[in-house]
């Protein structure tokens, strides 16, 4: 019987290693994917993405239109709304509100059809997509960790950054604690082959490698994952100090982390139905007012 088990145990071991390699490939093919598709879109060709540092980036949405194939418009309500430079502004509405839209708009996946979007006050169709994509830095909800070290992964997009620069955005993010506990600091290899990270680490560290290529505006899509009440303190923490020099735009999950938001844009079914701070949403929006009640925010 032990015979027989162990040669099982051969025969699907390497089994689940094709699978690894089937899921791997399927990943990294969805990547190649997605870049032929930027690669492919009218317009500028894409520069070499640099550094660009710079004035944190005013945002404006006049009355902006799209729809993404020949069904109904997502973005059908005018959109319609302004971040001036700097600060934190926070998305939030229902799962299909339009958040992720936004993003996609502002970034130039898609094209709006309808109305401007204009950025520093010069229209979004005017800017080289190169110069564009360099201002934008973007974090991902839940964003994965690659295989490597941790100064690998906080060095992937920016790799000429100095060992000042990295230890700063270590610093910025919070990540100080978690170096210092890693076995081999930052070159401690991170992921699936070696030290798991948090979903809280995991986005510290998406937003530190942003930080990294200094973008002029921030879009950070805020982690789902659960995190636990330090994480969550860590997180809105960084998200404040990082909207000290530059603009955030963050689509919040949890309304937690940006009821200290300089502005609030509650979106729903593809229009925006209130702009305001917390306090002022919470006496105007029933919208907001639900959500900020489902999440124990006001009784
Ligand atoms: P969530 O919080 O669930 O991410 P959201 O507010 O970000 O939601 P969007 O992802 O912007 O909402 O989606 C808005 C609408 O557009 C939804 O009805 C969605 O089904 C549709 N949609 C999103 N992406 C695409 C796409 N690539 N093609 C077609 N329709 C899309």
């Amino acid at each position: 019987l032990i015979a027989f088990l162990l040669y099982l145990f051969y025969l699907v071991a390497p089994i689940g290693q094709l699978v690894e390699g089937a899921v791997q490939l399927q990943q990294g093919l969805a990547a190649l994917k997605r870049i032929k598709e930027v690669e492919d879109l009218p317009g500028e060709p894409v520069a070499e993405p640099a550094a660009t540092g710079g004035r944190p980036l005013g945002v404006r949405f006049d009355g902006v239109t799209f729809r993404y194939g020949d069904d109904r418009p997502v973005v059908h309500d005018e959109v319609s709304f302004e971040v001036p430079p700097g600060g934190l502004t926070a998305l939030v509405g229902p799962s299909g509100a339009g958040k992720s839209t936004v993003f996609a708009l502002l970034e130039r996946f898609y094209e709006h059809q309808g109305g401007t979007i204009s950025l520093d006050g010069r229209d979004i169709r005017d800017w080289p997509l190169g110069e564009l994509r360099a201002a934008l830095g973007y974090v991902e909800q839940d964003a994965p960790v690659l295989a490597g070290t941790l100064k690998e992964n906080l060095l992937f997009a920016a790799p000429d950054a100095t060992d000042d620069e990295l230890l700063r955005a270590v610093a910025r993010t919070r990540l100080d604690d978690l170096v210092s506990r890693l076995p081999d600091g930052l070159d401690t290899l991170v992921g699936h082959r070696g030290v798991l990270l948090s979903g809280g680490e995991r986005q510290r560290v998406a937003i530190a490698r942003a930080l990294l290529r200094r973008p002029r505006l921030l879009l950070l899509d805020e982690a789902t994952s659960q995190l636990d009440a330090v994480n969550e303190l860590r997180l809105r923490e960084v998200i404040a100090e990082v909207a000290a020099e530059t603009t955030v735009l963050v689509i919040a999950h949890r309304l937690s982390t940006v009821t200290n938001a300089d502005r609030i844009v509650v979106m729903e079914a593809g229009g925006v139905r209130a702009v305001g701070t917390h306090d002022e949403l919470v006496g105007a929006d029933e919208l907001y007012r639900e959500l900020a009640a489902t999440q124990f925010l006001v009784s």
